[in-house]
């Protein structure tokens, strides 16, 4: 009898970490995830939490080491994929944090791949999701506290020399713009319509006293710490000066930012996904609209199908598990993945 053979992928976060075992078939149905508390005691909280949930999904379902064919780790970048580090992430607690290295001391016959999570994502997106028209030319878009990207461009992932290549969330939209992002620079597509940046951006007009603000205090009964992206969008719909105004930039901003990806890779379809997408009629809603009408306003190219994915918090840890199968199959799509 020839053994069942699994896969590993895991999704680091900032807040969650899920770790997924699957079949090498990688059917929806079989997928088991664990869903934990993201640790950051030490830089080496991470590995070695991924590493206990492994073992204990091996021990739960009778499984051996020797049965993995891969463990892929899609994290939040930027990613030094060489050296196997997250660094400079915001939200991961430490200036770098060991991924490849711990794991691969805990799990050394079994081939690792690390990825950021946008590129993960669209893996996920390729493999479950996209029609076959679709495929070749995919992006993926997250718009939650950052925004990110993952692309595959004439069939093939496009990672760059250190995995960072769709950093899209940091095109410089308004390089002159006082408006300051995460990660140091002005105008940034993430510094306007980020979730982080849509609560900063309220709280400062608040504070400036920018426009009538009244309808969005009243959501959050005066406590002005207690706004977010949510309470600014539901106040704008119910008509606040001051949220619709940062509304609008965060929609006006995403036609810039979507409108110079789809120049850059001339893309059939992009799908999106992250937490902004609850309030996605008016976020993705104007820029269908927009390229419907205008399109050349924003982009040269003819405009891709705008999508939103089924799969929401899942499509990390999918992708991360779609990664270890194409690698195992030698799919083309990730021949360019050599890290
Ligand atoms: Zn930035």
């Amino acid at each position: 009898m020839v053994e069942k053979k699994y896969i590993i992928g895991a999704d680091i976060g900032g807040t969650w970490i899920r770790v997924a075992i699957s079949p090498l078939e990688l059917k929806k149905e079989t997928i088991k995830i664990e869903k934990a508390k993201t640790l950051k005691e030490t830089k080496f909280s991470i590995s070695s939490q991924i590493s206990r949930i492994i073992n204990s999904l091996l021990e739960e379902n009778s499984i051996g080491k020797n049965n993995l064919l891969g463990i892929a780790l899609a994290s939040a970048g930027p990613l030094d994929l060489n050296k196997g580090t997250s660094f400079n992430s915001p939200n991961l607690g430490f200036k770098e944090v060991p991924l490849k290295a711990p794991i691969k001391k805990e799990f050394s016959d079994v081939p690792f791949y690390l990825i950021n999570d946008c590129s993960a994502a669209v893996l996920g997106i390729h493999y479950f999701e996209a029609s076959k028209d679709e495929k070749d030319n995919l992006v993926y878009i997250t718009i939650s506290t950052g925004i990110g990207g993952g692309v595959i461009c004439n069939g093939y992932l496009i990672l760059g020399k250190d995995g960072n290549a769709a950093e899209i969330g940091h095109s410089k939209v308004a390089p002159r713009s006082k408006e300051k992002c995460g990660c140091g620079a002005n105008g940034c597509w993430e510094a306007f319509s980020s979730g982080t940046a849509v609560r900063a951006r309220a709280l400062n007009a608040l504070e400036n006293n920018e426009a009538e603000g009244e309808l969005l205090l009243a959501l959050v009964n005066g406590k002005q710490s207690a706004i977010t992206a949510k309470e600014v969008f539901e106040a704008a719909r119910k008509g606040d000066i001051l949220s619709q105004m940062i509304v609008n930039d965060c929609a006006f901003y995403n036609k810039v930012g979507i409108g110079l990806i789809n120049n850059y890779f001339d893309c059939k379809a992009i799908y999106f996904g992250g937490g902004m997408m609850n309030d996605q009629d008016m976020i993705i809603s104007p820029v269908r609209e927009q390229f419907k009408t205008n399109p050349l306003q924003f982009t040269i190219n003819n405009p891709p199908e705008l999508k939103l994915t089924k799969y929401r918090h899942d499509i990390g840890i999918l992708g991360a598990l779609a990664l270890v199968k194409y690698k195992v199959e030698h799919h083309s799509v990730v021949s360019t993945y050599s890290f």
